[in-house]
C-alpha cells in the first residue's frame, strides 16, 4: 500500500523541498497549511495540486490550535514536522517564536499519539538546539559539537530563536519517550542555503542572504562563524530519516563552517563586482560599541563574534547516508535563483 505522509511547513523554504521529494518518490502527501488561499498564490503549490492531483491533499491547520492535526494524522503513516517560525527580526519572541515552536510540537506529536497509523515522526530541529553561542564550544572544552550536545545558554531574552528550537526539541523527546507507538528521528540542520521552490518566504535564510548581497555589511563583516547546508540535502535527510528503519536520534547537518567575510569572498569570486560585499572583518571592539545598530546585543557580540565553531556531520554521513552538495554550488544556485526571481537586484 502506498504510504501517506503528513507534512507541516510545506509552504515554507525547507518544507516545500520535502514535499517535492516525497511526491517525486510516489508517496501520498497531506500538506497542512494555515490558509488554503496560499495554493493559488504560490506557483509551486498550484503546480503540485494539478500535477499530483491524486497524491496531494491540503488541510488547514495552525500550530497554535490544539487538535488541528488530529484528523490528518489519523490518516497518515508518518509525520514530517517542519513548521516553525525562523525569523531574524521579531518584536515579541514568546508569541512569534517560542509558542509556535513548542505548542506546535506538542499539538503535532499529540496528534501522532492519537493516530492508530503513525509509526514515525521526523522533526526538523536545528543546530540551534545543539548549541547556543559559538563560545559554548570553548567553554565546554570540546573540539566540536556533536549530537550529544544540547543548547544550554539560550533563553527568552538571549537568542530566543535558538531557545525556541531547543525547548521544542526537548519537548518532542519527552513526548516520544512516553509512548512506543511511533519512533522519533530528529534532523538538526545548520544554516540552510540554496534555491527555493516558494520564493523568499519569511525564512531567515533569505533575509540573511538579501542583507548580505544588498550591502548591509558592506563597511565590514562581523567575524561570525556558521555551518551551512544545501536545502535539497536537508530535504533528502528527512526522506532518509523517514525510510531508514535504523535511523535513530539526532542528526547534525553541515557541509562546512565559514564566517561572513569568507562567504563574501566566495560570492565575490562567483559574481565579480556584482554586489556590495564586505572587504574586511569588523573589529570586535567596534561591534561591542555599535553592534546595536546591526541588531546585535553586547552579550551576543561578546559570546559569538570571533569564537570558532565546529560541527560534526559524521553521523549524517555514516548513519543516514547523506551526500552533501559542494559549497560553491549551494551559493551559486541560491543567488542565481534570487536574481532570476528578482529577490535581489
Ligand atoms: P519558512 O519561514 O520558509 O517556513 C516556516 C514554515 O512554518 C511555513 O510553512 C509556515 O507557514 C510555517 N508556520 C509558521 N508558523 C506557523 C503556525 N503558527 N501554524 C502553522 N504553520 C506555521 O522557514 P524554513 O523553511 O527556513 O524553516 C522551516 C523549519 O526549519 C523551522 O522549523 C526552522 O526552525 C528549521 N530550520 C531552518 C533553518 C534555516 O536555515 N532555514 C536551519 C535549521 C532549522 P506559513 O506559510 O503559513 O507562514
Amino acid at each position: 500500500m502506498e504510504k501517506t505522509i503528513l507534512v507541516t511547513g510545506g509552504t515554507g523554504y525547507i518544507g516545500a523541498w520535502v514535499v517535492k521529494k516525497l511526491l517525486d518518490k510516489g508517496y501520498k502527501v497531506i500538506l497542512t497549511l494555515r490558509n488554503k488561499s496560499k495554493i493559488q498564490s504560490l506557483v509551486f503549490l498550484k503546480e503540485i495540486s494539478e500535477k499530483f492531483a491524486e497524491k496531494i491533499e491540503f488541510v488547514e491547520a495552525d500550530l497554535l490550535k490544539e487538535g488541528d492535526f488530529d484528523e490528518p494524522a489519523s490518516r497518515s503513516d508518518a509525520i514530517i514536522h517542519v513548521a516553525s517560525p525562523f525569523k531574524l527580526t521579531f518584536k515579541d519572541p514568546v508569541a512569534e517564536l517560542i509558542n509556535p515552536a513548542v505548542k506546535g510540537t506538542q499539538n503535532v506529536l499529540n496528534a501522532a499519539n492519537k493516530s492508530e497509523r503513525v509509526k514515525k515522526v521526523v522533526l526538523t530541529s536545528s543546530v540551534a538546539a545543539v548549541h547556543g553561542d559559538n563560545k559554548d564550544m570553548t567553554e565546554l572544552g570540546i573540539e566540536e559539537f556533536t549530537e550529544e550536545n544540547f543548547n544550554q545558554t539560550s533563553s527568552v531574552k538571549h537568542q530566543p530563536y535558538s531557545f525556541s528550537k531547543v525547548t521544542a526539541e526537548k519537548e518532542a523527546w519527552k513526548i516520544a519517550e512516553q509512548q512506543d507507538k511511533w519512533k522519533l528521528v530528529v534532523i538538526n540542520p545548520s544554516f540552510v542555503m540554496g534555491p527555493s521552490l516558494v520564493g523568499a518566504t519569511n525564512s531567515g535564510s533569505f533575509s540573511f542572504m538579501t542583507d548580505l548581497l544588498s550591502g548591509k555589511y558592506s563597511m565590514a563583516a562581523p567575524e561570525l562563524y556558521f555551518g551551512f547546508v544545501d536545502v535539497r540535502d536537508v530535504a533528502e535527510a528527512h526522506i532518509l530519516a523517514l525510510e531508514n528503519d535504523d535511523a535513530d536520534g539526532r542528526h547534525i547537518l553541515s557541509v562546512g563552517v565559514m564566517n561572513i567575510k569568507q562567504l563574501s569572498d566566495l560570492i565575490e569570486k562567483l559574481y565579480p563586482n556584482r554586489f556590495k560585499l564586505p572587504k574586511a572583518k569588523a573589529p570586535k571592539f567596534l561591534l561591542l560599541m555599535i553592534g546595536w545598530s546591526f541588531g546585535l546585543t553586547t552579550k551576543f557580540v561578546s559570546r559569538n563574534i570571533g569564537w570558532p565553531l565546529k560541527l560534526s556531520n559524521k553521523k549524517s554521513i555514516e548513519k543516514l547516508g547523506l551526500k552533501y552538495a559542494p559549497t560553491e554550488k549551494i551559493f551559486k544556485d541560491m543567488i542565481d535563483y534570487m536574481i532570476e526571481n528578482k529577490i535581489i537586484n
